[in-house]
């Protein structure tokens, strides 16, 4: 007898290769107080003026029909979503939502809001931190808050919020570091996150600037016992962790083997564009369509049954056309 799929009417959030999406990453704005080379171009020349920009009340009202629909967790991310004058605002009116809130940041900003983040219900924050060296945390970023990051990352910790270190690996840069952010894992309850280099507009990529998975497994196996921990449904990376050390490792592996047949991610960029993958070429104006007094859930829905079965349907990175990360949202 022939097996039919299994279709899931009763969820609205689901696309046609019948992946239920649950999980909503905000971006809050498309500036930075860093000048990751990776991430944002040094020539960018759009930068989107306060009105193009969704308030407080409409990253709120949006957020709230997404979560009627089904989306169960929130990440804010952006550009550095904590440079927002009104991040507090925003992290008191998303707090009233049923979800599990998580921000993406740079960690330069923590300590100013720090009872804030409590106070909304905030319990998981991952700070971008790709060397533990001052001098290349110089290079990388373009800026001097080294000190400022390492010490919100303790002061994280010391709060109890679970905190994981996002670290993006790339040849001749920081692939010698491994070791060194997984010895932090020895007495600190971090979980470290090396993730493979991505494309997007303007940030130079290359095949062979990226540090594959295997790659850093080797490098790592060569220097410790490791022990392969279970992932979670839906989880983007492979988690690992040293035997009797208190925080784990993982690999963000979106080159080598990409996890797309899993994804449960939706994406809303800082000007109120919907996308469907991160590297989707496609996007879809909700602001527009909720200034103008438009049902959103209808076209959520389109936008998502256009969803592409891997990499936003651009699966040769050299010719992908998209914007650059710090305009998508990370
Ligand atoms: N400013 C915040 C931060 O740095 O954490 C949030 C935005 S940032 C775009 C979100 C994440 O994307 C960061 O962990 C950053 O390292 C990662 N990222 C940026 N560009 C990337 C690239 N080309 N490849 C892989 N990861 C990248
Ligand atoms: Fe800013 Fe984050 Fe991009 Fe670095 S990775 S430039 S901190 S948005």
């Amino acid at each position: 007898m022939i097996q039919l799929p299994v279709l899931d009417t009763d969820y609205d959030l689901v696309d046609g290769f019948h992946r239920r999406h649950d999980y909503l990453r905000i971006s809050l704005i498309d500036k930075c107080n860093l000048r990751c080379h990776y991430c944002m171009p040094t020539d960018l020349q759009s930068v989107y003026r306060k009105d193009q920009l969704m308030s407080a009340n409409e990253i709120f009202s949006i957020a709230e029909i997404f979560v009627k629909l089904g989306v169960k967790k929130i990440r804010l991310t952006g550009g550095e979503p904590l440079i927002r004058k009104d991040i507090d605002d925003i992290l008191d009116r998303l707090s009233v939502l049923q979800v599990k809130l998580c921000v993406t940041t740079n960690g330069i900003l923590i300590d100013r809001h720090i009872n804030k983040m409590k106070a909304s219900g905030l319990k998981s924050v991952n700070v971008s931190l790709d060397t533990l060296k001052k001098s290349k945390f110089s290079a990388i970023t373009q800026r001097d808050n080294f000190d400022q990051v390492y010490a919100n990352i303790m002061l994280l910790v010391s709060e109890g919020f679970n905190v994981k270190v996002n670290v993006v690996v790339m040849k001749n840069t920081n692939e010698d570091e491994l070791t060194d952010f997984i010895a932090l894992t020895e007495k600190l309850p971090l979980h470290v996150r090396f993730i493979e280099f991505m494309p997007f507009e303007g940030n130079d990529w290359a095949k062979d600037k990226v540090v594959g998975y295997e790659e850093m497994l080797r490098n790592i196996n060569s220097h410790f016992n490791i022990e392969k921990l279970t992932d979670p449904v839906h989880s983007t990376s492979k988690k690992y962790k040293i035997p009797g050390y208190t925080g784990t490792f993982a690999f963000i592996t979106t080159m080598s083997t990409p996890f797309c047949s899993d994804c449960n991610r939706l994406r809303l960029t800082a000007d109120g564009k919907m996308k469907n993958c991160l590297f989707s070429k496609n996007e879809v104006d909700l602001l527009e369509a909720f200034r103008n007094g438009h049902e959103l859930t209808p076209i959520i829905k389109s936008c998502l049954l256009d969803k592409k079965a891997t990499l936003g349907g651009q699966p040769d990175p050299n010719q992908m056309e998209n914007r650059s990360m710090i305009l998508i949202g990370g």
